[in-house]
């Protein structure tokens, strides 16, 4: 403090004093007003004549203030989630006067916050898999240009050429020593570990219409057709052979669907092949497997295994060459649910060693192919 600034105190100091003795002069009643009046107005005097002399600590006091502020505003959002989630374990403590109540609260309540995000993915692929399982890639089979019985068959397909082939493939069967060989057409593997390999080839024959299948499995398939006739079951053809461009169209729609639903890329992929088979390995891609249904019912289903069709395929379709290729029990190993409508050709030989062993074809590749 300069010599100035002491002099002004001292004389604004002298001043009230002066003032004030005249004031309980005249009043003498009122002279602890008067001193009261002095006291405070010394203090007030003091303490904003310390501001002034020392001005410059105080601004840089306020700007540091000011930085803390504003700095401690930036985060005020999650600042304040924490102040409110603190308040209000708090609020509950107090109101609930007991920890353990406490915690099975929040238990509860989180409890209902995962019960709700497990309806809502439940609810979808609950709908992905009860609309259409592997197989069944839209609904197709309904569709009366997309069936074939033996009738439709035999018009496209000549009656002579047909009991030919059969008799060589009876002969040939009947010869053949039992053992099978991995390179053997009809025994190829096709599923999700084992993609169709990119070379591969077959003769695509005609069914009936647009729907196809590989050439060398007509003749056993109206074999069986007829078989099942002469005892008095209908047998009717649907979804055979489904090219590349066609299974990846469907799985592709699939996938947009559950991304438009707002699923992301991978969790659409994982449910769309669980809904429909990943493209390169489907059964129905190498014309070796074929779904059927029968008169009076055309769901792709496991009510079709109670049909009459569906036992008679069951019992007898090895005898021409076609296996049941998901059955009930080997779903671990084939990671497929039941499929009593979807049958693959094998080959008589093959057919009838799996029936006798009770194997699937993952298992006759695992232990017996060479
Ligand atoms: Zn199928």
């Amino acid at each position: 403090m300069n010599a100035s600034s002491a002099m002004k105190k001292i004389s604004y100091k002298n001043k009230i004093i002066s003032r004030v003795g005249k004031f309980n002069k005249k009043h003498k009643a009122l002279a602890v007003f008067g001193m009261g009046y002095a006291v405070l107005a010394i203090c007030i005097y003091n303490f904003l004549f310390y501001f002034y002399s020392n001005v410059k600590r105080f601004t840089c006091l306020a700007c540091i203030l000011l930085f803390f502020v504003s700095s401690s505003s930036f985060s005020h959002p999650t600042m304040s989630l924490n102040i409110s989630f603190a308040s209000n374990i708090i609020e509950e403590n107090i109101s609930a006067d007991d920890v353990t109540t406490l915690s099975e609260t929040e238990i509860a309540q989180s409890d209902a916050e995962l019960a709700v995000s497990k309806d809502v993915d439940s609810a979808i692929i609950e709908e992905a898999l009860q609309s259409e399982n592997p197989d069944v890639a839209e609904a197709e089979h309904l569709n009366p240009d997309k069936q074939a019985s033996l009738t439709d068959i035999l018009e496209t397909v000549p009656d002579e050429e047909i009991s030919m082939e059969d008799d060589s493939a009876k002969t040939s069967s009947s010869e053949q020593e039992v053992s099978f060989s991995k390179k053997d057409w009809s025994l190829i593997l096709v599923n999700k570990q084992h993609p169709i390999p990119d070379d591969y080839t077959f003769p695509l024959g005609t069914i009936r219409g647009s729907m196809r299948c590989d050439e060398r499995i007509i003749a056993p398939l109206l074999e069986m057709m007829r078989a099942a006739e002469r005892e008095g079951v209908s047998l009717i053809i649907c979804s055979p052979y489904r090219d590349k461009d066609r299974q990846t169209m469907l799985f592709d729609n699939k996938i947009n669907r559950y991304m438009d639903a707002g699923m992301s890329y991978m969790d659409s992929y994982k449910l769309a092949s669980q809904a429909v088979t990943v493209p390169g390995s489907s059964e129905h891609q190498i014309g070796l497997a074929i779904d059927i249904i029968t008169d009076g019912y055309s769901s792709l289903d496991e009510g079709f295994g109670k049909t009459a069709a569906g036992k008679w395929l069951a019992n007898n379709s090895y005898k021409y060459g076609f296996i049941l290729r998901y059955p009930q029990g080997k779903e671990e190993i084939t990671s497929i649910e039941f499929e009593p409508w979807h049958f693959r050709y094998v080959g008589v030989d093959a057919a009838t060693f799996m029936v006798q062993n009770d194997i699937c074809l993952e298992e006759l590749w695992s232990y017996y192919l060479q």
